[in-house]
């Protein structure tokens, strides 16, 4: 079959050295290597004049923003409904953490349960474009299930490189798509290697989305949408966990593209959220200086990364957008979750509800105002990792079979 390439992506730009390429299948800058990584071009004022009439007309999901995607429009669109996830204002939750409006982005509603599917759902169809029947990653886990689930949905291979400290579950819901899963005896960095090298040598395609120019461009769809559910009442800030800093990097490019678009009239100020044992891009940001590889120790498992790929675009996106970022302990991170449960009816993983405590915190320490606005994306499901939810929901209460020991138990 012929596959047309995407119709409205002009190149792939070097975001260190600025040369551009023709769109083909290539990862990083060939001047640059590795940090090159490639950032993809668009005709905005093609893209105008046929997106914006179209929109009315669309599902709401997120190919409804197909021409800013790398996509061919030869290709069939995987059946999974991805993207355009709701967004519920939280005023118990807003009023805890003492912010005037707090909106959450539910991301965990995505059909395997976190934002990793905008993502995989563009990786299938690059593997498929460029004649790929196997596609393969490294992944902490929500990266992997997701790539397993959208691999199924189109009829793909996949196999999927995890660490030994994946939480059971993931991996569960990786067996259960037909991935083959290849636990890695060492860290996420190893099994990342290790996948690269596996795709080289046997031909298969290399998802992992730190230095896959495609990847990030899904990801971008939260931005897209939180520009157009939010219109004209856009808020102060996006807040958002990270991690590699590709899901921080695509909200950016997406928010100025639909500023770019005529949209919106300005982009919100992003808030990136690390954890406090693993914030190698914090420390970059703060500095100004070349990131520095860390070791990770934290239960947000999906945001445990200790040599970020993508730093670059997500420090430049959140400085573009004037924002600023913050880390949080693990202990923030659970009493966020027990909170954004309570409060805001949204049951996150850990690394989902970073950016909640995150916020929590920046409000503390006057980042963000009392006066101000704000949406946190809540980017995984926390059944994804019943274990670190058990350590915030606390134990039911056991209780004989009747009346009289169940008000003793509960007090009444
Ligand atoms: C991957 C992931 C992140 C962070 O995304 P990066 O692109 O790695 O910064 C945040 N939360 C969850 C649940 C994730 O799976
Ligand atoms: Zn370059």
């Amino acid at each position: 079959m012929k596959v047309h390439p995407p119709a409205h992506v002009t190149g792939l730009k070097c975001s260190l050295c600025d040369a551009t390429y023709a769109h083909a299948h290539v990862f990083t800058c060939p001047r640059c290597g590795e940090q090159g990584i490639l950032d993809v071009q668009y005709d905005y004022d093609a893209i105008r004049t046929q997106l914006l009439p179209a929109l009315g007309r669309r599902a709401f999901d997120h190919w409804r923003y197909r021409e800013v995607l790398p996509i061919s429009p030869d290709l069939q669109l995987p059946p999974l409904h991805i993207g355009w996830t709701p967004v519920y204002e939280a005023p118990r939750l807003a009023k805890l953490l003492g912010l005037q409006r707090m909106f959450l982005k539910d991301d965990g509603r995505n059909p395997t349960n976190s934002f990793k599917d905008r993502a995989s759902s563009i990786g299938v169809l690059k593997a498929i474009e460029f004649g790929f029947d196997t596609i393969a990653c490294a992944s902490t886990g929500n990266a992997a299930s997701s790539l397993a689930g959208l691999a199924a949905s189109v009829g793909l291979k996949s196999f999927i490189f995890v660490p030994e400290r994946a939480p059971e579950p993931k991996i569960t819901q990786l067996l259960i798509f037909g991935a083959t899963v290849l636990k890695v005896k060492g860290t996420y960095e190893q099994a990342f290697d290790l996948c690269k090298r596996a795709c080289d040598e046997f031909g298969w395609y290399n998802r992992n989305s730190g230095t896959n120019p495609f990847l990030v461009e899904g990801k971008k769809t939260a931005g897209l949408e939180i520009a157009e559910q939010f219109g004209k009442s856009l808020p102060d800030w996006v807040v958002v966990s990270v991690g590699d800093g590709c899901t921080i990097g695509g909200i950016g490019k997406g928010l100025h593209e639909m500023k770019q678009l005529g949209i919106i009239d300005r982009v919100p100020r992003l808030l990136g959220v690390q954890a406090e044992g693993a914030k190698p891009i914090l420390t970059s940001f703060l500095s100004g200086k070349d990131l520095v590889p860390t070791d990770t120790h934290t239960l947000a498992d999906s945001i445990a990364v200790g040599t970020p790929r993508n730093w670059r675009r997500a420090v430049r996106q959140i400085k573009l957008s004037h924002g600023a970022m913050i880390a949080v302990s693990d202990e923030e991170i659970l009493d966020a979750m027990r909170e954004t449960a309570r409060l805001g009816a949204v049951f996150g993983e850990p690394a989902g509800i970073a950016g909640v405590a995150g916020l929590k915190k920046a409000i503390a320490t006057g980042i963000v105002k009392p006066n101000e606005s704000a949406v946190a994306v809540i980017t995984g499901n926390g059944l994804k990792d019943v274990h670190s939810a058990k350590q915030a929901a606390g134990q039911p209460i056991s209780v004989e079979p009747d009346l009289p020991a169940l008000k003793k138990a509960l007090k009444v």
